[in-house]
């Protein structure tokens, strides 16, 4: 099995910054491809986009080489053996979970093409899931406004939060869409007793979902929201992994499953199955991804009960087609092979 891979410059139509990062004018992704002997290639995306999680381009590029022959050795022939080859580079790379989450990406590409299916199909799903919410990040409010303005089209926004001017924000986004679903996420940018303080005015403006008001070890402070709110909350930077779940219980209503952060598409199915045994609700989120890495994600969406995967949407220009959201939030599956995906550029 031949690996190979190509460094992709992702810009934002426009900046977009987070309670806890500013914008960046550009965004490093990784192409990933694997080729097996019958010379049939899988794709995969590896989201190197946001430095908190320690990947860059740099370390993405540095550990990738040394995949090759963990991926040659663990395949020997075989690439439907996916449990054991993701158990060798998982046991290889340790961290890198975007890196290892675009071989896994590019392995169940690959087996669809191979056996001429969809994912979805292969894991036994119907290509149908919940409307994605669009992410309105932070600006100014009247530069929000009208990005709130061009979402028109999209029935459910997801706000970030974490300023000074917080309720200055809801109040205009209110305004703009006083029907809309809005969800809130505060990306680690408050604490408890804002938080709590916060809830009321979260209640007025009738929030659908708070996400990750706090930062990811306070789980005890989580639990003293979760249970003070009325609103589900939800974990994205308190959750990695499966493994995370457990100690989530009680604290948050419903975990936040992103590829890039779990390692492989084999852990996102894990962890809704985990969730689901633990009573918790799942949303399905990405990083500012293309469609490539969007692609993989969705194909796990028929199992989830919120999705945020506006990833691609937010691009100024994507190099991928495929799977993905439509302008009104409605996800597109297809029934092309693999993940589905092509690129459009050169
Ligand atoms: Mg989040």
């Amino acid at each position: 099995m031949r690996l190979d891979f190509e460094v992709l410059e992702l810009r934002t139509r426009h900046s977009f910054a987070i309670a806890r990062a500013a914008s960046m004018p550009v965004r490093h992704s990784i192409w990933v491809r694997v080729q097996d002997n019958d010379e049939v290639t899988g794709w995969g995306e590896a989201a190197v986009t946001t430095p908190y999680y320690g990947e860059t381009a740099e370390t993405a590029t540095a550990v990738l080489p040394l995949l090759g022959a963990t991926l040659e050795e663990a395949a020997i022939g075989d690439p439907f053996a996916l449990e054991r080859i993701e158990a060798a580079v998982q046991n290889r790379l340790g961290g890198n979970s975007a890196v290892k989450t675009a071989i896994s990406a590019a392995l169940h590409d690959l087996v669809g093409k191979k056996l001429e299916v969809p994912v979805w199909r292969l894991w036994g799903l119907d290509p149908v899931g919940p409307i994605s919410s669009f992410t309105i990040a932070i600006d100014d409010v009247e530069r929000m406004r009208e990005r709130v303005i061009e979402a028109a089209a999209y029935p459910i926004l997801k706000i970030k939060v974490g300023t000074a001017r917080d309720e200055e924000i809801l109040g205009m986004i209110r305004e703009e869409a006083p029907d809309k679903t809005i969800r809130v996420d505060a990306n680690t940018g408050w604490t408890v007793k804002q938080t709590l303080a916060a809830l009321p005015m979260l209640e007025e403006y009738g929030v659908e979902l708070i996400e990750q008001p706090l930062p990811p070890d306070d789980l005890e402070g989580m639990r003293a929201v979760t249970a003070a709110s009325t609103i589900p909350t939800v974990a994205d930077e308190s959750c990695k992994t499966a493994a995370d779940i457990p100690d989530l219980v009680g604290a948050v209503d419903v975990i936040n499953i992103k590829l890039s952060k779990c390692g492989s598409l084999r852990e996102g199915l894990r962890m809704v199955h985990c969730a689901r045994a633990h009573h918790m609700q799942v949303m399905l989120g990405c990083m500012i991804e293309s469609t490539l890495g969007v692609a993989a994600a969705i194909q796990l969406a028929p199992l989830v009960d919120y999705v945020d995967l506006d990833g691609a949407a937010l691009l100024a220009a994507d190099p991928f087609q495929g799977p993905g959201i439509d302008p009104d939030g409605k996800l597109r599956f297809n029934e092309a092979p693999g993940l589905g995906v092509t690129c459009t550029s050169s």
